[in-house]
């Protein structure tokens, strides 16, 4: 389940107010005094005295979730290094393995559903190595962290009464209530504001367990999937070739057309078969890694997956381990792509030298996102470079020697 984005904040003038200089926390009459509001909020949404006394009991911030918030990603992962390290040859057997170890029940919520068991095995390998990895955090503790934390209080804060308020429904008990530092649950890592709108009883005891029973898990799911869009019938997206004049700007997640006019435009599957003929499914082209690296062609699934964690490099990720689960080759094309991660240092300098020639991406601060993309395709317009939009090491070389 998405995971906050990384932090774009500078850290250290944070920190004091959690941190004393000697390190440790310093204020826990601040956090008590907080908790009381906290708790009164609870109460006033009809959260239970007898929740809150379990699950508020003995509560301190964890100073661990901290460290694990303010830790800054030292680089931008290429498509081809996030995917390598994802779908390995370990994770698809596995995949296998559970895919047919479950297959019955996952028919069952497939039929419920219309979410194929492919994608649910796959969401789950990725999320927790198939519930290998649940995470040890105690869940109510790190989230009231975060919500004591100012930086994103309002939303942890949400988070946090949701989780209270699955205790006082009788889910879990607070003690088993466990996850990641930053407050997933379960199988499929699960934030409490997500339980509490779509995970499901499938088994009908009375507790909605995303934790320890598997009927639950596979059913929440894939409600949750369905519930934001799953198209039953329809593919994720697959990997495709395009034609040597292809338009590069044609290439972008928002700038959809029907499959049968993507192949009068020349492009094919990846192995140069012609696409279906479709004039009712639309997709659009995306490339993770610039005009050299794989392309995709991408379907409305594939958007339904982005709500679950908004990176496109997790949703191919997903998409793709889910084909090989079901034995589908190994992507084709684009490994010729300039592979080299792009350091934070870099990729501040790619901003600077974006701006400074007058290719707007606001403050520059070191993290690719859509502004900085958009300032890339705009040189490269310019210049007469391929406009894929792809920031990369090439791409600040070219900038740099240009501007010299
Ligand atoms: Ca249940």
């Amino acid at each position: 389940m998405s995971k906050p984005a990384i932090p774009v904040v500078v850290v250290f003038t944070i920190l004091p107010f959690l941190f004393s200089a000697g390190g440790a926390f310093a204020t826990q009459t601040e956090f008590s005094v907080w908790l009381n509001t906290l708790r009164a909020e609870a109460l006033e949404q009809g959260i239970s005295t007898s929740t809150l006394d379990s699950a508020l009991a003995d509560i301190e911030p964890v100073e661990r979730v901290i460290e694990l918030d303010r830790r800054q990603p030292e680089f931008t992962q290429t498509f081809w290094n996030y995917i390598d390290a994802r779908v390995t040859n370990w994770r698809i057997k596995k995949g296998r393995v559970m895919l047919k170890k479950h297959r019955r029940l996952l028919k069952q919520v497939e039929a419920q559903y219309g979410v194929p068991p492919r994608y649910l095995v796959a969401f789950w390998g990725l999320e927790t190595n198939f519930g290998n990895n649940l995470g040890t955090f105690p869940t109510v503790a790190s989230l009231a962290t975060l919500a004591y934390d100012p930086r994103r209080s309002a939303f942890f804060r949400m988070q946090l009464l949701d989780a209270l308020r699955i205790v006082d429904r009788g889910h879990v008990a607070p003690a088993s209530m466990l996850g990641s530092w930053a407050g997933a649950m379960g199988h499929l890592q699960f934030m409490p504001a997500t339980f509490i709108a779509y995970a499901s009883d499938a088994d009908n005891d009375g507790k909605k367990d995303i934790w320890d029973n598997l009927t639950d898990v596979f059913a929440s799911g894939a409600n949750y999937l369905s519930s934001v869009g799953w198209r039953h019938g329809e593919l994720w997206g697959r990997e495709v070739r395009l034609p040597s004049d292809f338009d590069w700007e044609l290439a972008q997640l928002q700038n959809k057309k029907s499959v049968a006019r993507w192949a009068a435009l020349g492009v094919t599957r990846a192995d140069r078969t012609p696409l279906p003929q479709r004039n009712d499914i639309l997709g659009a082209i995306v490339l993770p890694q610039g005009h050299k690296g794989p392309a995709f062609l991408v379907y409305e699934n594939f958007e339904t997956m982005l709500h679950w964690n908004r990176s496109i490099n997790y949703a191919i990720t997903v998409g793709h381990l889910a084909d090989r689960i079901i034995g589908l080759p190994t992507l084709r094309t684009g490994r010729e792509a300039d592979n080299r991660n792009l350091s934070r240092e870099q990729a501040l300098e790619l901003q600077q030298e974006l701006n400074a020639m007058g290719f707007n991406v606001g403050k520059p601060d070191g993290i690719i996102g859509a502004r900085t993309r958009h300032a890339v395709r705009n040189y490269q317009k310019k210049v007469g470079l391929p406009a894929d939009g792809h920031p990369s090491i090439s791409i600040l070389r070219t900038i740099s020697e240009a501007r010299l």
